[in-house]
């Protein structure tokens, strides 16, 4: 198995770097990691890996990618946070082009398997309009009526990987990832993601003695986060099953966005005033992941819990703020 050359799109970013560390932890002696970031912004690079600089937008660049490859793993995107998402449509919708070109790339060098990270923001806005949310099932995505711009470019491209599987016989395997967090990730820029930005701002707050924390909307809005390591295990299992349909990868432990910065304040010792911006990009009123279909067809689904999984992303934001350079895995 471990002779299986494997690349990885997307690889200087968050969920990316931690996949190639994870395959390269494991034996596979040829992995090639590809990104349009140069390469000293990537989070995590090996020396043994093949590392490429392409923006895959391009059709040639995809070629390149995939030239020599049994396995595709496609996390490329142009994405962010709910604050770069919702002002960011078209940007997000341009992605388009990487799913496209990478499937006609993939195609045509006939790699044996092609997997794509798809996003919770697939569901249905209308089945998440309450913060008292029933869990989402892989159904509720249709009828459809995903988180605009980014969520659109995510259900259209899993429909892609389904109809090259039906009519060119790719074998697709499709994820929908929900709210991933952990350490080698973006946590300023307005990229970042709730569990970062949070825990950048207590860190700020206990720095500076404001002794107060901005929170987007009210803070009664519920989500479920998923620590990668329990992404990057959905994310291997799903690969080697024979799932052919969209499953999700996430957590069950719903909590509100105030009960987040409870958890992130106890890690912290310390208890901050909360000033909320109710006129910020906020997202759906609720959502979590119901894991029924995942447990029965993977017999596993994730189970860290956001107490331990905030642990490890607070201490690694905590370093990357109290170091002059930015940290990164250069292995
Ligand atoms: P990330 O932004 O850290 O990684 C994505 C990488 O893709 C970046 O390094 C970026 O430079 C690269 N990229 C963007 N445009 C490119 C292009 N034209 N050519 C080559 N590379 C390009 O994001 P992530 O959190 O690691 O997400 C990985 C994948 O998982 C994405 O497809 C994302 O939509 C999906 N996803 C992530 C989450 C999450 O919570 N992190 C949730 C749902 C889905």
């Amino acid at each position: 198995m471990t002779s299986q050359k494997i690349v990885v799109c997307g690889g200087g970013g968050f969920i990316g770097g931690h996949l190639v560390a994870d395959l390269l932890r494991q034996g596979y002696r040829t992995v090639r990691c590809v990104d349009a970031k140069p390469m000293n912004d990537w989070y995590q690079k090996f020396s043994n890996a093949e590392n490429l600089q392409l923006d895959l937008r391009d059709r040639e660049a995809c070629e390149k990618a995939v030239n020599g490859m049994d396995v595709v793993y496609n996390l490329a995107a142009d994405m962010g946070g709910m604050g770069f998402i919702e002002l960011h449509k078209a940007e997000c919708m341009l992605t388009v082009l990487i799913n496209t070109h990478m499937l006609l790339a993939a195609r045509a060098a006939g790699v044996e398997r092609f997997f794509f990270s798809s996003s919770a923001c697939v569901y249905a806005a209308e089945k998440q309009t309450s913060a008292a949310v029933l869990p989402l099932r892989e159904e509720d995505a249709y009828p459809a009526m995903p988180e605009d711009g980014y969520g659109w470019e995510k259900l259209f491209s899993e429909r892609m990987c389904r109809h090259f599987t039906e009519d060119f016989s790719i074998v697709t395997r499709v994820a929908r990832y929900h709210n991933v967090y952990g350490p080698y990730g973006t946590y300023d820029g307005g990229r970042e993601k709730a569990p970062a930005a949070i825990c950048r701002k207590v860190i700020a707050a206990l720095r500076s003695g404001s002794g107060e924390i901005e929170i987007w909307g009210d803070g009664e809005q519920t989500r479920s986060f998923t620590y990668i390591d329990d992404c990057l295990e959905g994310t291997l299992r799903l690969m080697s099953s024979d799932v052919t349909e969209p499953l999700n990868v996430g957590s069950e432990q719903l909590v509100t966005i105030n009960q987040l910065v409870d958890i992130v304040e106890s890690i912290a010792g310390v208890r901050l005033k909360r000033r909320y911006k109710l006129d910020a990009p906020k997202g759906v009123r609720g959502r979590n992941s119901d894991n029924t279909l995942i447990r029965q067809r993977l017999g596993w689904a994730p189970s860290i819990t956001l107490e331990t999984g905030m642990r490890e992303i607070y201490s690694w934001i905590h370093e990357q703020m109290s170091s002059q350079t930015r940290r990164r895995v250069f292995a």
